[in-house]
């Protein structure tokens, strides 16, 4: 599907990482003729991305922390000086760190909810104080994880519940505003992120997924130029699962087997 966003203002966090969703939806939103505002962490990482997306229109990095106010609160203030707009804002940014809960160290936790949960409220907060007279859409990564943990993640499933909640909420307190929350749950698709835990298990991952195959970070992209389009202007508080099927049944695998007896 087209999009047309020309003459609208795009923020996206965790976006300098070129494999990345957040680069792909930045990439995305460029070819629908926004001008787009991607933050990321590390200055040379976003330099290369803002090289590698120029091609398709105007973008510019901004090095932010997202977990840390008071950069949060400079950063997103700057980006409004630049555009005098931010019409819809993506909090992407995210980390999966892998550890079983009873040897995680508390420091280690508080990263996580920081970067993940924490970093939605603070970005959003800031968001809202340049939104809240002309309106706009606020869209958050969520994961498979809000829904369903997986054991050896289990800190990062509990900031992604928290991020499914958060949204809602936010979706419920902002309709007034005539600002639209909505949300997006990757399964498993191919970045940077997963690479480790694809590399170790893509077999019994693919397994559980009804199309059989591992998601791109375009598919993501897609869902979300819809749900921050006037084509979506009736969805509030709402997830698009970009999963391929992920356990959309407790035997994803079950069609597939029998097709293969037959065969
Ligand atoms: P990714 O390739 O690792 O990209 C995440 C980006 O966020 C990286 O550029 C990372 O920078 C940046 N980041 C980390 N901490 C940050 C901070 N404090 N401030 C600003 N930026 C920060 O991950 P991805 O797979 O594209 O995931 C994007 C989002 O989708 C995440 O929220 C993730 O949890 C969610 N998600 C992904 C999947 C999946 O299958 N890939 C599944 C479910 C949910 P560094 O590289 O410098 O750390």
């Amino acid at each position: 599907m087209g999009f047309d966003y020309s003459g609208k203002t795009v923020g996206i966090t965790g976006a300098a990482s070129i494999k990345g969703i957040g680069f792909a939806i930045a990439k995305k939103f460029l070819q629908s003729h926004a001008a787009v505002g991607i933050f990321d962490l590390d200055k040379n990482a976003l330099q290369q991305a803002v090289d590698a997306l120029k091609v398709f229109g105007n973008v510019k990095g901004y090095v932010l922390d997202v977990s840390k106010e008071s950069d949060v609160k400079k950063v997103i203030g700057a980006f409004y000086e630049d555009h005098k707009a931010i019409d819809v804002w993506i909090n992407n940014a995210g980390i999966y760190p892998q550890c079983p809960l009873m040897d995680m160290e508390s420091s280690a936790w508080d990263m996580t909810m920081n970067v993940n949960l924490k970093s939605v409220f603070l970005c959003t907060k800031e968001v809202f104080s340049y939104m809240r007279e002309d309106g706009g859409v606020i869209l958050n990564a969520a994961s498979y994880a809000s829904l369903i943990s997986s054991a050896g993640s289990g800190a990062y499933a509990a900031s992604k519940s928290g991020v499914y909640s958060l949204t809602k909420t936010l979706a419920a307190e902002l309709a007034p505003y005539h600002i639209r929350v909505n949300g997006f749950i990757p399964g498993v698709i191919e970045t940077g992120m997963t690479q480790e835990v694809v590399a170790e298990r893509k077999d019994t991952l693919v397994s559980a997924i009804a199309l059989r195959e591992l998601g791109r970070p375009e598919d993501v992209a897609n869902a979300a130029a819809f749900l921050a389009s006037s084509e979506a202007s009736y969805l509030t508080a709402a997830f698009i699962e970009v999963s391929g099927g992920k356990l959309c049944v407790q035997n994803p695998d079950f069609a597939w087997k029998k097709m293969e007896d037959m065969a």
